[in-house]
């Protein structure tokens, strides 16, 4: 480790701070220490994050329907820690639930870019997973796995609500995985 970058973190410029921050980082992942930060700090964020899942709260499509009614009380997705928030900078799961027009397409791309990681995205719905009664066709998208890359499918036409918990409890397991191996190292901003 490089223990001059350590006592140093008071009075800096900005610039300053994000260079002395880079290099910090850089050392720590180096050294080995963020990856034992990592382990000894993964089971909290996992259980924090799988008990607390926040979807973007919109919806494209009749498999929004599905959606809303999950939340309704005979399924009660609230139960899960599901608290859907309107602003993507806020969330962690981008569910789209309906089909994917060519015109939505960059929109779509853009909120998925405003959420901040470790994020998720779902494919709801034949139309979400693979353009569904819209296969083929000229002006949609087909499937969410064109343009983003897709961590839980669910399907169906509608995608019941009881589905679409049962694939929020899978993807409860994903985030744990994802935790456990450590791969919280792995930025995926970028995808
Ligand atoms: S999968 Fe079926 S129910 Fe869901 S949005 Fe597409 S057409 Fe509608």
């Amino acid at each position: 480790m490089d223990m001059s970058l350590y006592p140093h973190a008071v009075a800096m410029s900005a610039d300053e701070f994000m260079s002395w921050s880079t290099a910090l980082i850089n050392d720590l992942v180096s050294s080995g220490t963020r990856r034992t930060i990592d382990k000894l700090t993964g089971p909290i964020w996992s259980w924090a994050m799988k008990n607390s899942m926040h979807p973007l709260h919109w919806g494209l499509a009749c498999c929004a329907l599905e959606m809303a009614q999950a939340s309704a009380p005979r399924f009660d997705a609230e139960r899960y820690g599901m608290i859907y928030r309107s602003s993507p900078r806020q969330t962690d799961i981008l569910l789209v639930n309906g089909w994917i027009s060519k015109k939505i397409r960059n929109d779509i791309r853009r909120l998925w870019e405003e959420m901040p990681g470790p994020k998720w995205a779902v494919a709801m719905g034949e139309c979400a997973i693979s353009g569904g009664p819209w296969y083929d066709a000229y002006n949609c998208i087909q499937g969410l796995d064109q343009i983003l890359p897709v961590d839980l499918y669910i399907p169906g036409c509608p995608a019941r609500p009881d589905a679409m918990i049962d694939g929020f409890m899978l993807l409860q397991k994903k985030i744990d995985e994802y935790f456990k191996r450590g791969v919280i190292l792995k930025d995926r901003q970028g995808l």
